[in-house]
């Protein structure tokens, strides 16, 4: 059964996988490149981000620290910007690259900019998702159950492609945000 579904669906899968490997890597190469390299105004992150809440009129929003790696994030419930530990001391373009894209997530909140809404309200239904597809398919192909817990699994599939579609224009966008904030601070730095 799992065989069948394999062999006659890998073309969907296997470039799926790929795709995603590569963004891993390219991601984890470019940030690892840039993390090498010092910005001209010997800015850490936490700076970085400062400067552009300033100048965002967010004068009294937060700029925490968060454990892990790349854990970098706007925390839209409690209003705080929290970096990784990285990130916020390290004063590689880098860093201050993922400050600023954070702080531009910040910038489009008190915009009231209508993606990042929306992705906000997706979040407990594609948690909720993303929790339940392994278990359901693990159902499904080992208890022999495929066709009766396929529709179910389209459906939450879908709703973490439809979350991942809405997340795309609102990642762009911040750092759109980011950058022309920056722009205004620092003439030479936006384009
Ligand atoms: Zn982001």
């Amino acid at each position: 059964m799992i065989g069948m579904i394999v062999s006659s669906y890998w073309w969907v899968i296997i470039p799926g996988l790929l795709l995603g490997f590569y963004a891993q890597m390219k991601l984890s190469s470019t940030f690892g490149r840039y993390s090498q390299v010092g910005n001209a105004r010997n800015l850490s992150g936490a700076e970085a981000a400062r400067i552009i809440l300033d100048s965002a009129g967010l004068h009294g929003m937060e700029i925490g620290v968060t454990p892990g790696k790349l854990s970098d994030h706007y925390d839209p419930t409690k209003k705080r910007l929290m970096l990784s530990e990285e990130n916020f001391y390290g004063r590689s373009i880098a860093a201050i690259g993922v400050a600023a894209h954070e702080a531009g997530h910040a910038i489009q909140h008190k915009a009231a900019y209508a993606p990042l809404h929306w992705r906000m309200a997706m979040v407990p239904i594609t948690n909720f998702a993303s929790m339940a597809y392994l278990p359901l398919s693990l159902i499904g192909f080992l208890g022999g159950m495929l066709d009766k817990v396929l529709p179910l699994m389209i459906i939450l599939f879908s709703v973490i492609a439809l979350f991942q579609t809405v997340t795309l224009p609102v990642e762009y966008d911040a750092s759109h945000r980011a950058k022309k904030t920056a722009g205004r601070t620092w003439p030479h730095s936006g384009k």
